[in-house]
């Protein structure tokens, strides 16, 4: 009665948030599962970006409800966005749900479980649905625990919780709250001890990661909380890589840019949201920034560091976007030239203010602005990426590729994705790799091995 598996939706700060339960299970005597069938509790760890995410989680769970009527002691439950977003008006459409647990309470969840199974075990009367959506302080501070089980050459680190910008199409502010900034000294000691059981790199996630400490700690000369934690981080021996997402571009100023030349580990890739690139739709938006100014980040990175990789997040079909700004984003989009982009096209989310404007983009004109935006997306990244065919890149390892035998996947410093036949004994190792094929996702290559000729350098690694 203690096989639990963890479904997870969405997001980086989802999976971080997942395996931090499953070790929490662990650590509390449960047994976490990679097989839904053997389970006998699932919990389903919710996304609400879309609707169409909801649909799926609430499809989902549907379709579990009927293994309870089989079983009755099987355990169902929801945690996360979805759950805090839509609160227990989830109940009057799966009554069968034992637990419905907020973005501010994963902690809770093997006390729960504990609870619902003490209950069972005394053949107590069942409790109905256990509910905890409350806000709770400090509890960004449980999002800590990493699994033991296997090394992580890359691990997550979350930073912080919530979001205190209300851009118009976003439900993150209604599902996490307000921002709550962990410790310093906590989040160096989670990355040390990452660090002392093999990990080599981090990302730091947070919704809007780098107004981490604002109005909390203190700029020191001119430096702000995030990039004095950046500083530390770069200062942990045996880390080697440091990434972070996602950020605002709100929050690129001088000193976060001038980071980019000066903190080593700090690696030359940077995911940009601009969502529009016409000034009208980013103020329906609510995002506080003008293309103007998006470019002038964009080229103050690249004075700084011309190598660096770019993505981005754009939507397409916002409320009232005429061609004219839609060609204002496609003009943008084009002169950046980006390695990697997520383009959506607008659906509603109800409950967020852009809910109230009118829908107004038809579908087709939405597919045909997605489908522009995904042409010059193709065409650059294969361009960036054919660039660096011939070029030495140093990748680090992250361990056997999904597909090809003998083949490791690993990312170089602007985090594209490289297969290279190497040997297991490398994997957790920055290696240099000479690249020799690509494409428009994925690179290619060989190890280079000092003094060995490079077209004998896969098979000698093998
Ligand atoms: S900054 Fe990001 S997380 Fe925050 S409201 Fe805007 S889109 Fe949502």
């Amino acid at each position: 009665m203690n096989r639990v598996y963890i479904k997870t939706y969405g997001c980086q700060m989802n999976e971080r948030d997942s395996e931090a339960v499953a070790v929490q299970l662990r650590d509390r005597g449960y047994t976490v599962v990679d097989d839904e069938k053997s389970a006998d509790i699932v919990l389903l760890n919710t996304c609400a970006v879309r609707d169409q995410a909801e649909q799926k989680a609430i499809g989902k769970t549907g379709h579990l409800a009927k293994r309870k009527r089989d079983n009755p002691d099987f355990i169902l439950g929801i945690m996360g966005c979805m759950a805090q977003n839509r609160g227990t008006e989830l109940l009057d459409r799966l009554p069968d749900l034992d637990l419905l647990v907020g973005t501010q309470k994963f902690h809770r969840v093997p006390e729960m479980l504990d609870q619902l199974i003490r209950r069972e075990n005394a053949l107590g009367p069942r409790p109905n649905t256990l509910v905890d959506l409350e806000e709770e302080a400090g509890s960004e501070e449980t999002i800590r625990e990493h699994s033991g089980d296997q090394r992580q050459v890359s691990a997550y680190v979350s930073i912080m919780q919530g979001c205190n910008m209300h851009c118009t199409f976003c439900i993150v502010p209604k599902t996490r709250g307000a921002e709550r900034y962990r410790e310093m000294d906590s989040i160096c000691a989670e990355i040390e001890e990452l660090v002392s059981r093999g990990t080599r790199e981090v990302t730091l996630l947070g919704q809007i990661v780098n107004s981490y400490g604002m109005r909390r700690i203190a700029y020191r000369n001119g430096i702000s909380p995030f990039v004095q934690l950046l500083e530390r981080v770069n200062a942990i021996e045996g880390l080697e890589r440091i990434r972070f997402t996602s950020p605002h571009p709100r929050g690129f100023q001088k000193d976060l840019v001038e980071a980019y030349g000066r903190l080593e580990k700090l690696m030359p890739y940077v995911h940009l949201p601009l969502q529009s690139g016409s000034d009208r739709v980013l103020k329906r938006m609510r995002r506080p920034y003008t293309r103007r100014r998006f470019l002038e980040i964009v080229a103050q990175l690249r004075a700084v560091q011309p190598e660096i990789s770019l993505s981005t997040d754009i939507i397409v079909g916002f409320p009232g976007e005429t061609e004219e700004d839609f060609h204002a984003t496609r003009d943008l989009f084009e002169e950046v030239g980006f390695d990697m982009a997520f383009i959506f096209k607008y659906s509603e989310r109800s409950g967020t203010p852009a809910a109230e404007m009118e829908d107004d983009v038809p579908a087709e004109v939405k597919d045909a602005r997605n489908k522009v935006l995904l042409e010059i997306l193709g065409r650059s990244s294969l361009e960036r990426n054919t660039a660096l065919i011939g070029t030495e890149q140093s990748i680090l390892l992250e361990g056997p590729a999904r597909k090809g035998e003998g083949l490791f996947m690993g990312r170089n410093p602007g985090n594209r994705k490289v297969l290279v036949p190497a040997n297991p004994r490398l994997v957790g190792e920055c290696v240099p790799v000479r690249i020799t094929e690509t494409t428009v996702t994925t690179l290619s290559g060989h190890l280079c091995l000092a003094g060995v000729d490079e077209s004998s350098a896969g098979m000698l690694a093998r």
